[in-house]
């Protein structure tokens, strides 16, 4: 399989091992694939009897070495097994369905290490770059901002990885207890946590600002796990196909997906134009409703961080979606030059884009978004109806899938993507419900442990200082 820009106005085409340890293509696009490959009922059969039989990772080599062929597929299947070993996560099944209400299923996504979805994708990425590092004989610092989940996904997946160390960048004090009990209390010298005096938007333009210094990211090869990066997005496929195969005969299905950044639900419409039966896709997004106005009406329109709501589902606070541009190339058949002009310029210079003129039906999305009231109401009622606990992230997907089945917008089931454990977010929990969530044995006494974290000023000149200073692994 061959990548391609989806700003790319010429044929030049790049291998899987190429683009995975990058970021954005150097015209400023994201990588897709040049085409999607095509699977049809007889794969679809086979692959039902492998998950069925050897499990989630023997399914992941299957679709992932659809888009990574030109890693061997011994050293494949061998990555697939790493990512997706059962003791990982906190079922056998790593991604298990189970009977919600009459007309939804929740596909459980945060079994894994951090107890959110991105461990999904995070745990594949981690076992792919140690094992390209190694091939090429480098190694790489990564640097991040979290506002989050994705930094303790980032750390537990990359930890102790020979070649790779990480300087993750969080806002001090405004993660929640647990997420920052999470990451602070990792205690190896290749993880550099900074808790830098500001929001979280301080902390990703002090990214872009290292990224900006081209001659300090080459000496101290910089490199990101962000959620652009394709090889997250190829990972994030497989679970539609594994939850796909568990609820369905055959028939199609519909998928809810708590959304942000537009990666989680990118890798549903990939997985959809892979032949794979979805009906719709269910966009859901909290009081930053921008990808929830543009399903509605074919407008775009970012917004500044004074726009942007701190809501109590806080991994959903985006007011730009950094995986949008992948499905407008879509929407857009693949115009490099249209969508160049739409991202690079239109979308800099006015702050929105107008595709209403596109036929975006076809791809079936459907969307919606929630309150806080309405996610506490969803908590509270799928607790006392049938005694589940669901996060508010998850909870958001659930409010709208509940109102696009009452309007018939969508037709069930619908299979809902859990995306968090509530355990993360318990203050949410204890208003909805007035219990504490319960919590997994793993997180026993996590916020017990001793933590390992540097306050910085929102600066520059810290978190080079602390990029130089990162003692290197063996190996
Ligand atoms: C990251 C995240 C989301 C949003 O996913 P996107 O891929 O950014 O759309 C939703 N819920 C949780 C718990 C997350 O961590």
């Amino acid at each position: 399989m061959r990548y391609v820009s989806t700003r790319a106005t010429d044929h030049t085409t790049r291998a899987f091992s190429d683009i995975l340890l990058e970021g954005l293509a150097p015209d400023g696009g994201l990588y897709l694939p040049v085409e999607y490959p095509q699977v049809g009922p007889d794969t679809l059969a086979r692959w039902r009897e492998v998950l069925a039989g050897e499990g989630y990772a023997a399914l992941a080599f299957e679709v992932c070495s659809l888009f990574a062929d030109d890693i061997p597929a011994g050293d494949l299947r061998a990555i697939c097994d790493r990512a997706y070993a059962p003791e990982k996560f906190l079922d056998p099944a790593i991604v298990p369905v189970t009977r919600f209400a009459d007309d939804m299923r929740l596909a459980h996504l945060s079994n894994g290490p951090s107890a959110a979805f991105k461990d999904m994708a995070m745990q594949l990425l981690g076992e792919l770059f140690s094992y390209e590092l190694a091939r090429r004989g480098e190694h790489l610092t990564i640097l991040g901002a979290t506002s989050g989940d994705t930094g303790s996904a980032a750390e537990y997946a990359l930890l102790g990885k020979p070649g790779i160390r990480v300087v993750m960048l969080s806002p001090a004090d405004r993660m929640t207890p647990f997420q920052q009990a999470q990451m602070y209390s990792i205690d190896d010298p290749g993880i550099v946590n900074l808790a830098v005096e500001g929001v979280f938007d301080d902390c990703q333009d002090l990214v872009k600002a290292v990224n900006a210094d081209a001659g300090f990211k080459q000496r101290h090869r910089v490199g990101a796990v962000n959620s652009i990066n394709w090889a997250r997005l190829m990972a994030q496929i497989v679970y539609y196909f594994a939850a796909w195969l568990q609820v369905s005969d055959g028939e199609p299905v519909s998928f809810a997906v708590p959304s942000g950044n537009f990666g989680n639900i990118a890798a549903g419409h990939i997985a959809r134009q892979m032949g794979l039966p979805i009906a719709n896709l269910v966009l859901a997004t909290n009081e930053n409703n921008v990808l929830d106005e543009f399903f509605r009406t074919g407008v775009y329109r970012i917004r500044g961080a004074g726009e942007t709501h701190a809501t109590s589902s806080p991994s959903m606070d985006i007011s730009k979606a950094s995986n949008f541009e992948r499905f407008v190339a879509d929407l857009l058949g693949r115009d490099g030059a249209r969508v160049a002009d739409l991202f690079g310029r239109e979308l800099a210079e006015t702050g929105r884009i107008d595709l209403s003129g596109e036929d975006r039906a076809r791809f079936g999305f459907v969307s919606g978004s929630s309150s806080h009231a309405d996610r506490l109401t969803e908590i509270r009622s799928a607790w006392e109806d049938s005694q589940v606990l669901i996060d508010p992230h998850t909870a958001d997907a659930v409010h709208v899938t509940r109102q696009l089945l009452a309007s018939g917008q969508v037709t069930g089931p619908v299979v809902v993507l859990e995306t968090a454990l509530p355990v993360k977010f318990s203050q949410t929990i204890t208003e909805a419900i007035g219990i504490v969530p319960p919590r997994p044995d793993r997180f026993a006494g996590l916020e017990d442990l001793p933590r390992h974290v540097k306050r910085i000023p929102a600066h520059i000149g810290a978190v080079r200082q602390a990029i130089e200073g990162v003692p290197s692994h063996a190996g």
